[in-house]
């Protein structure tokens, strides 16, 4: 699904984020990215959505070349993925229903066919009784779960998340996760950027730890602290 190949990412300012990093993440893997504040891990994220180019290397997402992509071809490399961030970004004008379907219209479904898609996502998030809320209106758990099931309304192959519970109190956090472990249940890869010490020591899912750039550690079933 992803393939990164002596990857750089050195910013204009001369700031080195990423340097010769390499990794590889198969179909349904749960991958943690963890690492201190400035390591690289939203540059990671970013290259993965085509946010930022590489400087150097190879980074293959999805089948897609992400480094000689032309630039019609980014919308089609987002579709694939489904992104949610700490701060939700749901449009505040827009009720549930239609920030869920409005990721859906995107790529013009039948009206039928996305009615029914959007409630079986709010089913799988527990929030099809607030389709007619508007975010202001829910708590951050609730607007994180309507960020998920917008995210993965297209099927994505990949869902990526930066700090998705950043936000959260811990218990809130925990519905979350129960929802990433659904989706990843059913086959979607996921990777989750994260500073939730609990979160990746409690899961035992695969752990990468950049610092400085660079990938530290690799560990199938691994923790969060930097002891190996
Ligand atoms: P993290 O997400 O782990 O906090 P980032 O990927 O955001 O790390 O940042 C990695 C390094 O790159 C940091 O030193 C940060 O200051 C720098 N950086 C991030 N974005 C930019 C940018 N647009 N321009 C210059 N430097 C940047
Ligand atoms: P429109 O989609 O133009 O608003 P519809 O009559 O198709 O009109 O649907 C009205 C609203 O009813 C939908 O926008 C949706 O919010 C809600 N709705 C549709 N199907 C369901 C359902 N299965 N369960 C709960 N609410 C639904």
């Amino acid at each position: 699904m992803i393939h990164m190949r002596d990857v750089s990412k050195v910013y204009e300012n001369g700031t080195v984020a990423l340097d010769h990093v390499q990794v590889d993440i198969g179909k349904g893997e749960f991958v943690f990215i963890v690492g201190a504040s400035g390591a690289g891990k939203s540059t990671f994220i970013k290259l993965l959505l085509r946010e930022e180019l590489p400087s150097g290397g190879s980074l293959i997402v999805n089948g897609r070349d992400v480094v000689h992509m032309e630039r019609a071809e980014i919308p089609y490399l987002r579709r694939g993925l489904g992104v949610i961030f700490q701060d939700y970004r749901l449009l505040p004008d827009k009720t549930v229903f239609e920030n869920v379907a409005f990721a859906m219209q995107v790529i013009e479904a039948p009206r039928r066919i996305m009615q029914r898609s959007v409630f079986s996502v709010l089913d799988v998030v527990g929030l099809r009784d607030k389709y007619d809320s508007f975010p202001s209106q829910l708590s951050g758990g609730e607007q994180q779960r309507v960020a998920i099931a917008r995210a993965i309304v297209n099927n994505p192959a990949i869902v990526i998340a930066d700090e998705p519970t950043g936000n959260l109190d811990p218990d809130t956090s925990w519905d979350i996760m129960d929802i990433f472990q659904r989706i990843n249940k059913a086959g979607t890869t996921i990777v989750m950027a994260t500073h939730d010490r609990n979160i990746v020591d409690t899961m035992k899912r695969r752990v990468i730890a950049i610092e400085d750039g660079r990938i530290v550690r690799d560990q199938a079933r691994g923790g969060y602290g930097y002891e190996a």
